[in-house]
């Protein structure tokens, strides 16, 4: 009898929690997890951090230790970009070979948007998504004399505070008036304003970029105002779009990433999405949400991955992140919109805080600032979905742990 084949396309931090929760759980057919990078799965998250500063080794971000695909008898296939063909079922290489599977899951994650103005394709424009990106990117910032960071998100504001901390000059720009607006609003995006301004950023924000100027590298860049700030490296953060050409005219629903259910299964039976690629049904939220961060690569592939071994589980994790900026460390969990009211338990200025997103009095995000050990109460505080003591929530005299008992309906 041959033994059923799990194809796992995307050597990402999904795909190789995926394949390791698929043994765990029992699954005993051949398991094949292809990736278009060399090398074994990593994590992103030092990229912008530790990797970037030259504080951690490339390596230290492996997912696995070295022998753990042979041991659990996982065939890696490096560097090959491959699609999927739903009705033969059969994984396509880019070499032409193919790979018969009975269970797939797509974790080919997300990739940069690019900048499209003049100039964007000039030498010294970069972005990062790789552990190469990380060190050619390292290498780059402590040769340059002035690096211009477009795009405060997440990326732009990890690379701006990395640079300055490894002694460049930094310029970041964005349309936005502060960091991060798009997750934080104006009043919590201000605190990240005011942070990299200490840190010693030069601030151009409120302003889209509208050309980079160089001869054969980039030399300036032009603001939407016609101002210029001098940059010999340009690292270009503006967001990422759901990496789905794996599934593309395969009969896959795609709308914003692969559309799979709270099982994280498409709607091809055998066929699972994990991670930055899939827009899962979310049964708290009652509506699917696709998700950018570690925390739902990591724990969605370890459910595709036992659904697949034959476990019928639920992903319902509330949306969970963290981010490091100088001596500026936070966790946010839960999905606020930057127009949902603020409370604050704590103080802006001094970097110190708890801030609550709600709508009448539900919470629907939380996120501590320079505060430890609070995530569990946020959760709980978060998943409640009803009307929380506003009061309370602000009041640092109150643990957390009792504002959640004294939620009330
Ligand atoms: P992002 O967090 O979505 O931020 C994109 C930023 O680019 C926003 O500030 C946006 O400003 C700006 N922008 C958009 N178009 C622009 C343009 N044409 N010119 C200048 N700025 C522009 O995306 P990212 O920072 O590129 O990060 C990439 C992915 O990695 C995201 O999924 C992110 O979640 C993830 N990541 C996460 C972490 C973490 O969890 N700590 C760290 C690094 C990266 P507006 O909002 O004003 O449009």
């Amino acid at each position: 009898m041959t033994r059923p084949t799990l194809a796992v396309i995307g050597a990402s931090l999904a795909g190789a929690k995926a394949v390791e929760a698929a043994r765990d759980a029992g699954y005993d057919g051949r398991i094949v997890l292809i990736g278009d990078e060399p090398g074994t799965p990593y994590e992103r998250p030092p990229l912008s951090k530790a990797v970037l500063r030259g504080e951690a080794e490339p390596d230290s971000t492996r997912v696995h230790p070295d022998g753990f695909y042979g041991d659990h008898d996982i065939e890696l296939v490096t560097d090959h970009v491959a699609a999927i063909d739903t009705v033969t079922r059969r994984v396509e290489l880019a070499d032409g070979d193919t790979l018969p599977f009975d269970t797939a899951i797509l974790a080919t994650g997300a990739e940069p948007r690019r900048l499209t103005m003049p100039g964007a394709e000039l030498d010294g424009v970069r972005y990062l998504r790789s552990v190469d990106d990380a060190v050619r990117l390292r290498d780059s910032i402590h040769a340059s004399s002035r690096v211009a960071v477009i795009g405060a998100g997440w990326i732009g504001s990890e690379v701006a505070a990395s640079a300055r901390q490894m002694g460049a000059d930094v310029v970041l720009t964005a349309p936005a008036p502060v960091p991060l607006q798009r997750v934080l609003g104006d009043q919590v995006g201000d605190v990240f304003r005011k942070l990299h301004a200490d840190n010693g950023v030069h601030l151009r924000l409120g302003l889209g970029v509208q050309e980079l100027r160089g001869v054969g590298a980039v030399e300036e860049v032009v603001l939407a105002d016609g101002t210029t700030e001098a940059a010999d490296l340009v690292v270009v953060g503006i967001g990422v779009t759901p990496r789905t050409d794996v599934a593309a005219g395969t009969g896959l629903l795609i709308d914003d990433g692969i559309v799979v259910d709270e099982h994280l299964e498409s709607g091809v039976a055998g066929i699972y999405a994990a991670g930055d690629v899939a827009n899962a049904w979310h049964p708290y939220y009652r509506r699917h949400v696709r998700v950018e961060h570690w925390a739902n690569a990591l724990n969605q592939g370890t459910t595709a991955g036992r659904n697949v071994a034959g476990q019928r589980g639920v992903y319902d994790r509330l949306p969970y992140f963290f981010s490091d900026q100088y001596d500026l460390g936070m966790e946010y969990v839960g999905l606020g919109d930057p127009s949902d009211a603020l409370v604050v338990r704590g103080d802006l200025d001094a970097r110190e805080f708890v801030a609550f997103w709600h709508r009448e009095g539900v919470v629907t995000a939380a996120m501590n600032v320079n505060v430890w050990d609070v995530v569990d109460d946020l959760k709980t505080i978060v998943a409640a979905g009803r009307p929380a003591d506003l009061d309370r929530l602000a009041d640092r005299s109150v643990a957390l742990g009792e504002v959640v008992g004294a939620s009330s309906g």
